[in-house]
């Protein structure tokens, strides 16, 4: 069965068919590093590290890129005590950091904008050949896309050009025409020096959208097989993304996924109303790996709520997965399948309900095998959890670090060999005292042909 994706200016599912057999592009714009990350953010990240996981796990060799937008109006407007650079740096690291603790797989690459002028002011020159762009003639620097000279522009929106509302990027200066947005801004007195670099039209900085165009474009060709992003991205910055790639003569993705917003309480998240929940918020109230389970438990393209309960329930269902994965740790052995059911919900455009769904039944076929001292059956679904949790990105500690797994699993082995020997001796006393021993320590043993298994009840 082909991998489908719900692709955005389609607007419908579509089947995966990479460029390149066997192998995935995907671009994924990454945080504009002007305050800490929110839980918005990280339902980003997780949002394409699972679609990532999956595609892996389905044997394709994904590259991965996501950028760090760090020059940028909304990093300038930050202003204070610490220079912009230093600012963009340090919530940048907080970004990485916040997304290494909740298991998100670095990206292939991560190229920021300041290391990518140059292939900005050669796209922007591409365009200019084509008369897509222009110069200002009044003095200041910038250049803008002519929005008239592209009749494609709407197409990811589905807006007629006629109908796209005016941009607000340097709206007092030169432009022709007021949906135009700029792709280049030309140093204003009151911006710092180093916010800006030499170009064709003197010192400036790039605009937000032709950055995303420029990086996507050097790392992975000129078309591509997938571009993600937020919802709150698909207008203006998508938008003119891929107006510009094509004008400039780019094929550009041919898939646009979008993820979902997140609310609280039913609210746009905002400073204003106050209800933002910060990432460190978040991993304040529980560990890692339940904030992960929660985040990526909505459909990636709903809106996910979160409201007082909602926390607490997802930390409830991934106990259940914890508590069977704890106490099976030693049942499993090859964990590399998935169950057909659970593949079948993530080919079709990443339904991680559907597949969180069948994981939960197969715990639960899972504890019964356990109750009934069915050691086969509790053997396959100890295999099929382990490995379903590993394809989410989601982890269980066992309770005990390896070298405290191993020594008891010494000790348990030498009981279990005192045992057989006292069964062959027809010790029956003995072999019955170390078996209640073993229970007594809350361990189970599956004895096996040729070895016993045990795990610690939970
Ligand atoms: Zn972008």
């Amino acid at each position: 069965m082909p991998i489908r994706l719900f692709d955005t200016v389609s607007q419908s599912l579509r089947d995966l068919e990479p460029r390149v057999p066997g192998q995935v592009g995907m671009y994924v714009c990454g945080p504009t590093v002007q305050s800490s990350p929110h839980i918005g953010h990280l339902r980003s990240a997780l949002t394409y590290d699972v679609w990532r996981r999956w595609l892996t796990h389905r044997g394709l060799r994904v590259t991965f890129v996501r950028n760090v937008t760090d020059i940028d109006d909304k990093i300038l407007a930050v202003g204070g005590d610490v220079e912009w650079w230093a600012l963009a740096a340090r919530i940048e690291r907080e970004f990485s950091d916040t997304a290494s603790a909740l298991g998100v797989l670095p990206p292939t690459v991560e190229p920021r904008a300041t290391g990518h002028i140059t292939d900005m002011v050669t796209l922007i020159e591409r365009l200019m050949e084509r008369g897509h762009a222009y110069a200002t003639e009044d003095g200041t620097g910038d250049v803008y896309f002519s929005v008239a000279s592209w009749p494609e522009y709407g197409i990811l929106t589905r807006q007629s050009p006629d109908a796209v509302e005016s941009d607000d990027s340097a709206t007092e200066r030169g432009k022709r025409d007021a949906r135009d947005f700029a792709l280049w801004k030309g140093r204003k007195d009151s911006e710092p020096v180093t916010a800006s670099w030499p170009s064709p039209w003197g010192l400036g900085r790039p605009g937000w959208h032709i950055e995303c165009s420029a990086m996507a474009t050097r790392y992975l060709g000129s078309g591509f097989d997938i571009h993600g992003g937020g919802l709150d991205l698909r207008f203006p910055h998508h938008e003119n993304e891929l107006a510009q790639s094509r004008a400039a003569g780019d094929e550009f993705a041919t898939t646009w996924l979008h993820n979902g917003l997140v609310t609280v309480g039913g609210q746009k998240m905002s400073k204003s109303v106050g209800n933002v929940i910060l990432a460190r918020d978040l991993l304040d109230q529980t560990d890692w790996v339940t904030a992960r389970y929660f985040l990526i438990s909505s459909h990636y393209r709903s809106t996910m709520d979160v409201n007082d309960g909602s926390l607490g329930e997802a930390a409830a269902a991934w106990d259940r997965i914890r508590g069977f994965a704890r106490r099976t740790a030693d049942l499993v052995t090859d964990h590399s399948a998935v169950p057909d059911a659970f593949a079948a919900a993530l080919d079709d455009d990443l339904a991680v309900p559907t597949a969180l769904a069948v994981l939960h039944d197969t715990v639960r076929a899972g504890n019964t095998a356990l109750d009934a001292g069915d050691a086969v059956a509790a053997a396959a679904r100890a295999n099929d959890v382990k490995a379903m949790i590993d394809v989410l990105g989601l982890a269980v500690d066992e309770g005990a670090n390896d070298a405290t797994r191993e020594a008891l699993d010494m000790l348990v082995q030498r009981l279990v060999a005192e045992r057989d020997r006292s069964r062959a001796d027809k010790d029956w006393t003995t072999a019955d005292r170390i078996r209640d021993d073993i229970a007594a320590a809350g361990i189970t043993l599956f004895d096996g042909a040729d070895t016993t298994r045990w795990s610690i009840d939970g």
